[in-house]
Parts: structure tokens; C-alpha cells; sequence
């Protein structure tokens, strides 16, 4: 079987595009703007770049939105004020402080000192438990992209055996949680495997998937033989292998795409899937959270 590709370009813009519908009836029905700010400590390129992207978005569909560049010698408390500002500004409804911060900066501090209200990377753990328990409003943006890759590409997983390999904060373990819930768009029987689990046992576990979510960062990993006829396999990894002829980073992901795709009957590609959905993801819980502040939507 040649598998369908997944476009996560494609499914990104149908989103988007949903949203933007969305943003103007807020703003003709509700007087409501949606507002995004994005703070950035320092000049990390690829960061620049992630930041630049999510405004670029963020301006396309109509929020109001703020830059908001630091010097990497920001003091730790300082930058907690700042946050305090945004905390208590109501034009604004979702904050981002663009990871990595410098060494002299304590993350985890800093992403517990935005209100989880306006924590539109889910990222703190008062929505970390919200999302377990099945009362939140927003969702970690990769996660929540494969989610809708899969309910828009495939169908409901509801019944679907689903294997996630890796158990991240940020992915695996977000997206157990995800699929797990007693919702549209999940309510599956949920594996995690990851280094703990013997290699027989994960190939063993990865044959059952009917839909095989893979989060690892080990180019390549996920053999043919290791997946069953027909099943949904959701490529999350990133990996730089070497470089192109003009001297582009050369990108893998988890699996051993052109085999697997013999096998299953929808796949993400590496790049093109995953990746795409992210910033979309994130402005859609930036769109949640104003809903939130206004009233519209309740926890
Ligand atoms: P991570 O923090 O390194 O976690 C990797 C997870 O995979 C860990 O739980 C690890 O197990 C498990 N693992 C590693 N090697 C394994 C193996 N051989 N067999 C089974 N499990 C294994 O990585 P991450 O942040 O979750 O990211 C995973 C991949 O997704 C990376 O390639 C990253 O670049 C990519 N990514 C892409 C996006 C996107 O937007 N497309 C976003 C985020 C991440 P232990 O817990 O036991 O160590």
C-alpha cells in the first residue's frame, strides 16, 4: 500500500483560515481582539526566526500582537516583571517566552510566572494538570497539531490502538494525555513505550498501532517490519543528518519514511507534516484565551 501524505502545509492554512473567520466575528460581534505577545531574550538565530514566524502569523489573522526583544543580560527578576506586566495587561491574552533562555535565567521559573490563563504553550503545570484531568482549554501546539492531523487526515481515533514512542514533556507525554481523553478527536487505547521498554517489547507494542505516533529524535528508527498494514503513522521528529549540496540542513525524521510508506495508509513527512502546525496551533490557543478573559468560554 502507498501511503496518503499527510500535508501539515495544507491542513496549517485550512486552520488558519478557520481562525481568521473566527478572529473577525470576536471582533464584529464582541469587540474582541485577540493579543499575543512574544518575548525574545537575546539574538539566537533560530530564534529570531520561530519569533518572527509566530508575529508574521499572529498579524495575518488580525490579533493585536507584540514583539517584545530583551537583552540577554535581562536579570531573572526582571524578566519576571515584565511577565507581571503582560500577567495584568487585558489586551493581551496569550504570552510566549521564546525558549532557550540564557543559562543565567531559570526557565522553568520563568514559565511559572505566566498566568495560566494566558500560558498559550501549555507549558505550566497548572495546565499540565488541567489537560490530565480533561478540563482545559488550550493544548501543548505539537501535540495538538498531530491531534488534528489525525482527525483531519484519518478520522477519529476513538477504539484506534495508539502507540506513542517518547515521553517528553512536550510531546510524548502531552499527547498520552491527549488521546486518552473521553473526547471527539480521541478516547483511544493509549501505549506509551520509550528507553525503559525492552526493544522486542516496543517492536511488539508498534505492530498493534493503528495509528503510531513517533517522537524519539532517532533518525530513521521506526522499521517497516515494525509497523502493521494500514496504520496512520505520525512522523514528529526533527533530525539534522548533514547537509544539501547548497548547504541546507539535511532533515530525517523517526521513521524510515520511504519503506514505511509501503505499508501505511497515512503518513506525515519529514519535512512538511508535523512541523507546519505548530505556530498555527499556538494561534488558535491564543484565540481560546481571549474567548476565556471575554467570558465566551468557560472552564
Ligand atoms: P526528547 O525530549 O529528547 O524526548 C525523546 C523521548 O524519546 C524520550 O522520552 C526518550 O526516552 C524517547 N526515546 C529516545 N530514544 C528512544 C528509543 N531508541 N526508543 C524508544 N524511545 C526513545 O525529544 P522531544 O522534545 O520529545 O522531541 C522528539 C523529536 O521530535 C525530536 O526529533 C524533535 O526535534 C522533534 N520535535 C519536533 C517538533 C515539531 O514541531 N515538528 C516539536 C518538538 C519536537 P526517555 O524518556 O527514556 O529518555
Amino acid at each position: 500500500m502507498a501511503a496518503k501524505l499527510i500535508k501539515g502545509a495544507e491542513v496549517a492554512a485550512q486552520i488558519r483560515e478557520e481562525l481568521k473567520k473566527e478572529v473577525e466575528e470576536l471582533k464584529a460581534k464582541h469587540n474582541l481582539v485577540p493579543g499575543l505577545v512574544t518575548i525574545l531574550v537575546g539574538q539566537d538565530p533560530g530564534s529570531i526566526s520561530y519569533v518572527t514566524a509566530k508575529q508574521k502569523t499572529s498579524h495575518e489573522l488580525g490579533f493585536y500582537s507584540i514583539q517584545d526583544n530583551q537583552e540577554p543580560d535581562i536579570t531573572e527578576a526582571a524578566l519576571l516583571a515584565l511577565l507581571d506586566k503582560y500577567n495584568k495587561d487585558p489586551k493581551i491574552h496569550g504570552i510566549l517566552v521564546q525558549l532557550p533562555l540564557p543559562k543565567h535565567i531559570d526557565s522553568n521559573k520563568v514559565l511559572y510566572g505566566i498566568n495560566p490563563d494566558k500560558d498559550v504553550d501549555a507549558f505550566h503545570p497548572v495546565n499540565v494538570g488541567r489537560i490530565l484531568i480533561g478540563n482545559y482549554a488550550f493544548l501543548p501546539c505539537t501535540p495538538a497539531g498531530c491531534q488534528e492531523l489525525i482527525y483531519r487526515a484519518y478520522g477519529d481515533p476513538k477504539g484506534k490502538e495508539v502507540v506513542v514512542v517518547g515521553r517528553s514533556n512536550i510531546v510524548g507525554k502531552p499527547m498520552v494525555a491527549i488521546m486518552l481523553q473521553k473526547r471527539v478527536g480521541a478516547n483511544a487505547t493509549v501505549t506509551c513505550v520509550h528507553t525503559g521498554t525492552p526493544k522486542d517489547k516496543m517492536i511488539e507494542h508498534c505492530r498493534r498501532a493503528d495509528i503510531l505516533i513517533v517522537a524519539a529524535g532517532v533518525p530513521n528508527y521506526i522499521q517497516a517490519d515494525w509497523v502493521k498494514e494500514g496504520v496512520c503513522v505520525i512522523d514528529v521528529g526533527v533530525n539534522r543528518i548533514g547537509m544539501t549540496e547548497s548547504g541546507k540542513a539535511k532533515l530525517a525524521g523517526d521513521v524510515d519514511f520511504a519503506a514505511v510508506s509501503e505499508k501505511a495508509s497515512f503518513i506525515t513527512p519529514v519535512p512538511g507534516g508535523v512541523g507546519p502546525m505548530t505556530i498555527t496551533m499556538l494561534m488558535k490557543n491564543t484565540v481560546m484565551a481571549a474567548k476565556m478573559a471575554a467570558g465566551l468560554v468557560k472552564l
